[in-house]
C-alpha cells in the first residue's frame, strides 16, 4: 500500500479545473490512510460498503469538516444506515429505491445528497437506471420529498476504449444538462482525465490516491 504524498496530491488537486471536486475512495484503506490524506485538505471520502464505513467513521469523528460519500451497491436493508451516516450518495438505481430513500430521509429528519446512477451501455456487471426508464420515471421523481437531487453517476464497462469513455462521459454530462442537474460523478483513477473532459464535476480516486488496496 503506497499512499500518495503531500506533493503528489497537490499536483492531482492543482491538476482539476474549477468546479471539479475531488472524492477520495478510501475503500480498502485504513483509517490512518484517511487521516493522512485529511491532513493533505482532502475533505470529502467515499466508502461503499457500510459495515467497513461505521467502524472508519467512529474513529475519525474528530476530524469534523469531513464529508462522507456512499458510492456502492445499496441494498433495501441499508438506507436507513447510510441515510444516517452519509451526506451523498452517488449509486441510487432504481425508483423503488429513491422512494425508499425518501421515505425513510423523511423519518430520520435527514435530506441526503442524491446522485441518479445510470447505465450509459449494457453492461451486466453494473446497476443503473436505463436512460429511458429515467425519464419515464422522472415526473414521479420530481414528486419526492426530503431527497436532494443534485446529480447523474456512471460508471463505464470495463472494456470501453479512451475515446469511447469520453463520448460515454459527454453523454453523461448531456443527459445531467437535459434533466437540470448540475453533477456528473464520472472518472475514477484509470479515466479520470477523460471524465473531465467529458463534464465530470466530482471524480472518484481510489488507487491513485491510496495505493492499490490490500483487499
Ligand atoms: C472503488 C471505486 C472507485 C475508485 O476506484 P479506483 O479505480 O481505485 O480509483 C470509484 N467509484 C466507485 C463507485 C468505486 O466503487
Amino acid at each position: 500500500m503506497i499512499l500518495t504524498s503531500s506533493n503528489e496530491f497537490k499536483f492531482i488537486k492543482d491538476s482539476l479545473p474549477k468546479g471539479v471536486n475531488l472524492l477520495a475512495v478510501s475503500k480498502g484503506h485504513n483509517q490512518e490512510s484517511i487521516r493522512q490524506i485529511y491532513s493533505y485538505g482532502q475533505l470529502d471520502f467515499g466508502e461503499s460498503r457500510l459495515q467497513e464505513a461505521l467502524p472508519k467513521k467512529n474513529d475519525l469523528n474528530d476530524l469534523n469538516q469531513l464529508r462522507w460519500h456512499f458510492v456502492g451497491t445499496l441494498q433495501k436493508n441499508k438506507v436507513r444506515g447510510v441515510i444516517k451516516e452519509f451526506d451523498f450518495i452517488h449509486s441510487v438505481d432504481s425508483l423503488p429505491l429513491l422512494e425508499r430513500i425518501s421515505r425513510i430521509s423523511q423519518e430520520e429528519n435527514k435530506i441526503p445528497n442524491i446522485f441518479l446512477q445510470v447505465k450509459f451501455r449494457d453492461d451486466p456487471k453494473k446497476g443503473g437506471f436505463l436512460k429511458q426508464d429515467l425519464l419515464q420515471s422522472w415526473p414521479k421523481i420530481m414528486t419526492l420529498e426530503n431527497i436532494h437531487l443534485i446529480g447523474v453517476m456512471t460508471i463505464p464497462p470495463i472494456a470501453l476504449t479512451s475515446f469511447q469513455r469520453k463520448d460515454l462521459f459527454c453523454e453523461c454530462r448531456n443527459f445531467a444538462n437535459h434533466l437540470g442537474l448540475k453533477d456528473c460523478s464520472m472518472g475514477m483513477s484509470n479515466d479520470w482525465q477523460e471524465a473531465i473532459q467529458g463534464g465530470a464535476t466530482w471524480i472518484r480516486l481510489g488507487s491513485v490516491l491510496f495505493g492499490k488496496r490490500p483487499i
